[in-house]
């Protein structure tokens, strides 16, 4: 049995600004995650730098901070068993294209980078992201 675990999860602006909001958190919900805290935000860009800090070198890292920032996201805190695994995997691939029937990249992802949700890729990252937008 896995441990009950937190993840963060984040609805992108793509998402968001097609209304998606509401029916991704169904779906998690519907998957037996129970969303324990959310909130709908705009952030800086020297934010999302910071967010995304471990892409920094990658070619793709100023656009994807700009994009991040270019509108409202809903950030949640989800909670399952073994919730970081089970969050990658009702995501689906990182592009749209190679994601399984039935994820939510393959269902709302318009492109690599307009993919819809984010979410932590390890038990660490959690925790390191939730308080990146929870700790106050
Ligand atoms: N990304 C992109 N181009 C790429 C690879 C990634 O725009 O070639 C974006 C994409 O939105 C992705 C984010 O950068 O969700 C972070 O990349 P990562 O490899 O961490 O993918 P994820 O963990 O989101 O599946
Ligand atoms: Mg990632």
């Amino acid at each position: 049995m896995s441990k009950l675990e937190k993840t963060l999860s984040i609805i992108k602006p793509d998402a968001v600004q097609r209304n998606l909001d509401n029916e991704i958190k169904e779906i998690f919900k519907n998957n037996g995650f129970r969303i324990i805290n959310e909130k709908k935000i705009q952030i800086e860009k020297s934010e999302a730098e910071k967010f995304y800090k471990v892409h920094e070198t990658k070619p793709f890292y100023n656009d994807l901070c700009s994009y991040l920032s270019s509108g409202p996201i809903v950030v949640m805190i989800l909670e399952k068993e073994g919730a970081v695994k089970a969050n990658r995997e009702i995501m689906g691939s990182t592009n749209p294209k190679d994601a399984a029937e039935g994820t939510i990249r393959k269902k709302f992802g318009i492109s690599i980078d307009k993919n819809s949700v984010h979410g932590s890729d390890s038990i660490d990252n959690a925790k390191i992201e939730i308080d990146f937008f929870f700790k106050d």
